[in-house]
């Protein structure tokens, strides 16, 4: 295994990308996993690539393999996925986690609520079982699955969010607010989580609703399998 980062490479020294991604080529891996800021970047590396490329995580466009270990996540607590109803809550403007689990979960015949205040919804949510809701307490009423995102804090314009304590009291998951979805609800977040700002420490910690860790350990079997299906395709 190759790990490369930007950062500590060529790229540092004044190689241009296309030099590099030819380097890298040159080098016959068997796949490309690659994480980059820009948008559609995978898609771009893989016309140089002769092996698959995996989007690790691209700008705030997609992130498939987070969104198949969450859905794997969503299947093992809750089951069929088409039954459910499903909300997406907080910063969705600037969230690959969110546009990879909406197309996901949207294409499996989960009803979708996309939750964010104002200034964080999309212009278009454009998912055909999606429906907009900018009040937290109304987007997760009667929800079997709470996703909340991180504040992309990394990605936003200056001046969107007043402060933390302001976003955690408009946005902020609790267990009073909890008390919208079904009494049964899960709880997940992508990662890194920002307690306090998006979620309550008691809401992230919870014993039997909190899916978070789940999430994080079902992501090594969900990646295996997509680097053995892949490796499977490319046999021969
Ligand atoms: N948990 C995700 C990751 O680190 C969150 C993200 O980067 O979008 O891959």
């Amino acid at each position: 295994m190759i790990h490369w980062d930007s950062a500590s490479s060529s790229l540092s020294k004044g190689e241009s990308f296309e030099d590099t991604i030819e380097t890298l080529a040159a080098l016959a891996p068997d796949i490309l996993i690659m994480r980059h800021s820009e948008y559609n970047a995978p898609r771009s590396v893989a016309r140089f690539m002769g092996c698959p490329v995996i989007n690790g995580g691209d700008s705030y466009r997609a992130h498939p393999t987070q969104a198949l270990l969450d859905l794997l996540t969503i299947q093992q607590a809750k089951g069929d996925v088409s039954k459910l109803k499903i909300a997406i809550c907080g910063d969705i403007a600037h969230s690959r986690v969110a546009r990879s689990n909406a197309t996901l979960l949207d294409k499996l015949g989960a009803e979708l609520h996309m939750v964010a205040p104002e200034y964080l919804m999309p212009q278009d949510v454009g998912y055909k079982n999606a429906t907009a809701f900018t009040s937290l307490n109304e987007g997760i009423k009667g929800c079997d699955v709470v996703m909340m995102l991180r504040l992309q804090k990394e990605r936003m314009s200056q001046g969107l969010i007043t402060s933390d304590q302001s976003y955690f009291k408009e946005f902020g998951l609790t267990h009073a607010r909890l008390k919208h979805a079904k009494p049964d609800a899960i709880i997940m977040h992508p990662g890194p989580m920002n307690r306090g700002v998006e979620i309550d420490d008691a809401v992230a910690d919870d014993p039997v609703r909190s899916m978070i860790r789940r999430q994080v350990a079902n992501g090594v079997p969900t990646r295996m399998a997509v680097l053995d299906w892949l490796l499977e395709q490319n046999k021969g």
